[in-house]
């Protein structure tokens, strides 16, 4: 009966993953190659099936950990009567494109019917079925309607928007915060129900739960990924790092599946966080200024200051062009995963493939520290592993931030770790106005290996800097 591939959609675990359906989303639209079509109009009806992991939401019966199927089906409904193409592949690329620019969704399922096609024979009915995920990236951008071309409120928890405006201009020379709009009110911290089924953790921080009768497919068991506890919360049991009652030690059923731990934790206060960007393919300097813009549009994060422009030569992997680096501040009342699954979307968005590691790659973004958290998953650490040793990290951030401290095992000082990383003779030169204007170095060179013309050596301040 269903006219998508029933192939499942599994996480890089390989688990199944769990699916919201909406189906028959009727609108008129103006889609297709004839005048008539374009003039008068027809039925258009989509279908779509977000793969997602609906868990957490469910672990703490909270919406804003799942999709709003309610705002999407609005979404979709948008682009069935929004700006007509000639073809339903591109509505339903459209369609994709506007349900994964929301980091929680895996992968979408579109099918996109036109009933009323011109076809001279009797027929039921035309369907395009396409599937995309976070590899087979839309053929498409995200769809804004024409009247609505503006950042979205972050109360529908739409994705990035990659052709919004800069959020922040630094003032270069000045690396205090500018103003910041009223940040959104900090989610509550889920609480669990009593009666819930048993909930039980493995190591501190954690809360799992048993996972469901059926729940993963025959074959395929619940295993709990490493998790080394948090080590430095000292603000208090509030303080992001932390445990939080709900989630203190409770013994683990066997077939207990983690479904929360620290870093999905909704912070009480927006947090302070480090981002390091890295490009070395296409037009680094322009990805660089659109991810900053396309960060700064994600719901529940703020750019507060952006440093200058590094050029720097690769550290380990294959021979690769120099890389531009940058260090973004921000604030986010996201959970440190909501924050790794939204950089990741903004690396998808700029065609990052993961092809080689440590090859040269469109777009990196690395969480450098979130609070003062420390800690490890399977799928995130912070601060980052090798930030203390990453003089392309640190010197654009002892650039933009003076004072700062590097929490954790190998921290310290930012500005002394900058000086002294194995790396620092890497870093090629520093470019302030790298925001508003071209920096005509930051273009790949043929020969990678020169420094780049004198002019472009400028510290923070607008004084010529030699790389360190
Ligand atoms: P690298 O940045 O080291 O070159 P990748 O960008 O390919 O490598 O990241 C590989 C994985 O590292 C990601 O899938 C992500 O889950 C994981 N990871 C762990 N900690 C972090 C972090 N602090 N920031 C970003 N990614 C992280
Ligand atoms: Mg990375």
């Amino acid at each position: 009966m269903s006219q998508f591939d029933e192939g499942a959609v599994v996480d890089d675990q390989r688990r199944r993953l769990d699916q919201i359906r909406l189906s028959g989303i009727t609108a008129t639209g103006y889609h297709g190659v004839f005048e008539h079509e374009r003039r008068e109009g027809q039925t258009f009806v989509a279908d779509v099936v977000v793969h997602l992991d609906t868990r957490r939401a469910a672990a703490r019966d909270d919406l804003t950990h799942t999709l709003h199927y309610g705002e999407l089906a609005i979404e979709i409904a948008a682009v069935l009567e929004g700006e007509p193409v000639d073809l339903i592949e591109t509505v339903a690329e459209r369609i994709a494109a506007t349900v994964l620019a929301h980091p929680i969704v895996q992968a979408v399922d579109v099918a996109v019917h036109k009933p009323q096609a011109p076809i001279e024979v009797p027929f039921g009915d035309v369907v395009v079925a396409i599937r995309r995920d976070r590899t087979k990236l839309p053929a498409a951008e995200p769809y804004v309607a024409a009247s609505d071309r503006h950042p979205t409120p972050a109360a529908t928890r739409s994705g990035p928007t990659p052709t919004a405006a800069f959020p922040v201009t630094p003032a270069p020379g000045s690396p205090a915060a500018p103003a910041l709009p009223p940040v959104p009110a900090p989610l509550e911290a889920p609480a669990i129900a009593p009666g819930t089924a048993p909930v039980a953790a493995v190591g501190a921080g954690l809360l799992v739960a048993p996972a469901p009768e059926g729940a993963l497919p025959d074959g395929v068991h619940a295993t709990v990924p490493d998790v080394v506890p948090s080590v430095v919360p000292d603000e208090g049991p509030d303080a992001i790092g932390a445990p939080s009652p709900e989630q203190e030690q409770v013994p683990s059923p066997a077939t207990g599946e983690v479904i929360t731990d620290q870093f999905d934790r909704t912070p009480d206060a927006p947090v302070d966080v480090v981002l390091a960007l890295g490009s070395n393919l296409g037009a680094p300097q322009d990805t660089l200024r659109r991810a900053v813009s396309d960060l700064g549009d994600v719901p529940g994060v703020q750019v507060v200051d952006v440093s200058p422009l590094a050029r720097t030569a690769p550290v380990g992997g294959p021979e690769q062009p120099d890389f531009l680096n940058a260090v973004v501040l921000a604030r986010t009342t996201l959970s440190a995963r909501d924050l790794l699954r939204a950089t990741q979307s903004v690396e998808q968005l700029h065609g990052r493939e993961r092809i080689e590691h440590w090859g040269p790659r469109t777009l990196d973004v690395d969480i450098i520290v979130y609070g003062t958290l420390t800690a490890v998953s399977d799928d995130l650490e912070v601060p980052h592993p090798r930030a203390h040793e990453r003089a392309f990290v640190l010197q654009p951030w002892a650039q933009v931030a003076p004072d700062a401290t590097l929490p954790g095992l190998g921290g310290g000082p930012v500005a002394a770790l900058a000086a002294t990383a194995p790396d620092r003779d890497g870093v090629r030169w520093l470019a302030l106005d790298w925001l508003t204007a071209p920096v005509p170095a930051a273009a790949p060179e043929p020969d990678a290996h020169q420094p780049a013309p004198a002019a472009q050596h400028a510290s923070h301040d607008g004084n010529p800097v030699a790389p360190a």
